[in-house]
């Protein structure tokens, strides 16, 4: 069941579309670079941290997600639990990350789309707030930022064919499909770790505008704190 939470633009506040639109900005390098576009910030006391974006073909590692990496990079300096912090990513983290992020006691999660094959923040797996995970303190996650953005970008990196892929598939005859769905239907909001005045629950069957033929979220490098990366710049 669909659990994750979406904030109706309307509803957005400009902080956070600001730190989004720095998120896509990653992505976009990620998808310059030939890998599947996801991006994130981390933000605290207003100022970026660390950013991040996806370099899964560059290592060739199926286990450094974006957000893990710059939780590598963030602990040294920022001892857990990273509740002053918010997380800005255009995907949905995966299960895997949202556990990290648990673990790590992250303040609050800010998504672009829904991940309807990995999301570990109620699209597949509740990890950020389930209460069988009594160990680390749930913490808040939303959707919706700039959402038909990233999966804009997502569409186009599937469409392209990916040279790095272990096998290459063909996919020049597709055509890019530029309709989005509407953002999951806005419900009573149900979220224990969030305000109620501003966001609702998705209880749509399932954002089903992701047809992601494989995991979101791939090998990132952050910039530790206080830095910001060199226009365009890469490792
Ligand atoms: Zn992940």
């Amino acid at each position: 069941m669909n659990k994750a939470i979406y904030v109706p633009v309307e509803e957005q506040n400009e902080e956070d579309r600001k730190w989004m639109a720095e998120a896509l900005a990653m992505a976009q390098e990620a998808l310059d670079n030939e890998e599947v576009p996801v991006g994130c910030v981390f933000v605290r006391d207003g100022q970026a941290i660390a950013r991040a974006r996806n370099r899964t073909n560059e290592w060739r590692n199926a286990t450094l997600h974006a957000e893990l990496e710059a939780i590598d990079h963030l602990l040294p300096f920022n001892p857990p639990p990273l509740s002053a912090i918010t997380l800005y990513v255009t995907v949905e983290p995966c299960v895997m990350c949202a556990s990290a992020l648990r673990q790590v006691g992250i303040g609050r999660v800010v998504y672009g789309c829904g991940n309807d094959r990995f999301g570990g923040c109620g699209s597949v797996l509740d990890v950020s707030t389930s209460d069988m995970l009594d160990t680390h303190a749930p913490f808040e996650a939303v959707g919706g930022f700039y959402r038909e953005e990233a999966i804009m970008m997502l569409r186009r990196f599937y469409m392209s064919e990916n040279q790095n892929a272990p096998n290459p598939k063909k996919k020049a005859s597709r055509v890019l499909k530029t309709e989005i769905a509407p953002m999951p239907s806005s419900a009573t909001a149900s979220s224990a770790t969030t305000p109620a005045s501003s966001r609702s629950t998705s209880v749509a069957p399932g954002d089903k505008l992701l047809p992601l033929p494989m995991p979101i979220g791939g090998t990132l490098v952050s910039t530790p704190r206080g830095m910001t990366p060199a226009p365009g710049g890469q490792q």
